[in-house]
């Protein structure tokens, strides 16, 4: 296929945290608001004069000094940001807004924290609680956080407008953004896609680790020049599969499944555009920050929700996913030691294979893949099994038709 015009530009982007687009939105003034969890709602770090930086550790090496603060239990993508800390590399950040929802990333920021590594004069660090059920009560609780630890200490230290319209204008923002994304990342239903999943994967973590504002014009070029772009003559992939799990952040985890013949047709991870990029229906009558805690709560598909309500969705989310996207088949991925996502991947594995009838691939990884050949191997292995399972029901069909 021909090259998109902005992929090379915003892969060149993603190879560092403070990337050219993070510095000039800091030189023009605003405020570096680092996110570290799908739960705290975008559109509240980017109000106005404010951009929020997914915090990543491109291009990490060795992960020895966060090791060795956070020991070799904990999971690897907090000890890689924390290295990353401790070099210095996250430096440009006003505040870090993180949420108390997983433990080890609250180890990670409190390190932060504490260290004092990141140096900014009026550089403060909040934590708010978020909801572990889907009610009313854990709805009110989560306003009342939003407001004490996100929205006031932004007011009270950087002056930020936090007004009714200020929000709402947030959310248009944020929504324009999603629908742009989700322009660009529908074509991967097609039966021959006009895009990958690692070319969309780009796109959609750029809008997570830039300033949406300066990259917005990019995602419009892009979605224009998709309507006309022409798929490989013969789709390249053997296999489309829905890659779920925790957090990804390393493109190579989606370039490598690609590799290995699937293509990776739906993103349900943390971060990625199901359900981050879906867009905040809003009404006139209710108070946005309502509007916007009660999205996010209800929409959230992140394995710390208990209830049994909550645990019944995600399956059918997944399911649902897979059906309009036609996956052969599912990825569980979860980083190593993560808690969460270990016990959602391995009650969901079971459950998607047996109850829902998909093929899984049920795998734990570190943070940075590229070099796993042992991954590589498993995938490909799925692959050749989507496709042998492929082949007997057509062989089924054949047979029957032929009786
Ligand atoms: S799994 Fe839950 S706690 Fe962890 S990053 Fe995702 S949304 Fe946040
Ligand atoms: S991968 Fe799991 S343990 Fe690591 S930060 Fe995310 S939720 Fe926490």
């Amino acid at each position: 296929m021909k090259d998109l015009k902005h992929l090379y530009y915003f892969e060149n982007m993603l190879q560092e945290a403070n990337n050219d687009l993070v510095r000039q939105a800091t030189e023009e003034g605003k405020i570096a608001i680092g996110s570290v969890c799908s739960q705290i709602p975008e559109p509240l770090l980017n109000l106005p004069g404010c951009f929020s930086v997914r915090l990543r550790a491109p291009r990490t090496g060795s992960i020895d000094m966060g090791t060795y603060y956070m020991t070799s239990l904990l999971c690897e993508c907090c000890r890689a940001l924390l290295e990353r800390a401790l070099e210095g590399g996250y430096n440009f950040l006003d505040c870090i807004l993180a949420p108390d929802a997983c433990s080890q990333m609250n180890r990670c920021v409190e390190n932060i924290e504490k260290l004092q590594l990141c140096t900014k004069d009026k550089f403060f660090v909040e934590y708010a609680d978020v909801p572990m059920k889907c009610d009313e009560t854990a709805l009110k609780h989560y306003v009342r956080q939003m407001k004490a630890h996100l929205l006031e200490p932004l007011h009270d230290t950087y002056d930020v407008d936090i007004t009714e319209e200020a929000l709402r204008e947030a959310v248009r923002h944020h929504n324009e953004i999603c629908r742009l994304l989700n322009e660009i990342g529908s074509y991967r239903k097609e039966h021959n896609p006009r895009i990958t999943g690692y070319e969309f994967a780009v796109f959609c973590l750029a809008s997570y680790a830039c300033p949406q504002y300066l990259l917005i014009d990019k995602l419009r070029e892009t979605a224009e020049e998709l309507k006309t772009r022409k798929a490989e003559p013969n789709n390249p992939f053997r296999a489309r599969v829905v890659l779920i799990g925790s957090e990804v952040d390393d493109l190579d985890l989606i370039k490598l499944i690609e590799e290995s013949g699937a293509m990776v047709v739906a993103d349900r991870f943390c971060f990625g555009s199901f359900p981050g990029r879906e867009e905040i229906p809003m009404n006139d009558t209710e108070d946005a920050l309502l509007q916007i805690c009660r999205f996010y709560m209800t929409s959230g598909q992140c394995p710390r929700f208990m209830n049994t309500d909550k645990i019944t969705e995600r399956k059918e989310y997944v399911d649902q996913l897979a059906k309009e996207y036609k996956a052969d088949g599912l990825i569980y991925q979860q980083m190593k030691f993560c808690d969460y996502w270990g016990y959602e991947r391995a009650s969901a594995a079971h459950i998607m294979r047996e109850q829902y009838g998909y093929p899984v691939l049920s795998v734990d990884r570190p943070y940075v893949v590229g070099g796993s050949g042992q991954l590589r191997t498993r995938t490909q292995a799925f692959v050749e099994s989507i496709e042998m399972k492929k082949l007997q029901n057509e062989d089924r069909k054949g047979g029957v038709a032929d009786e």
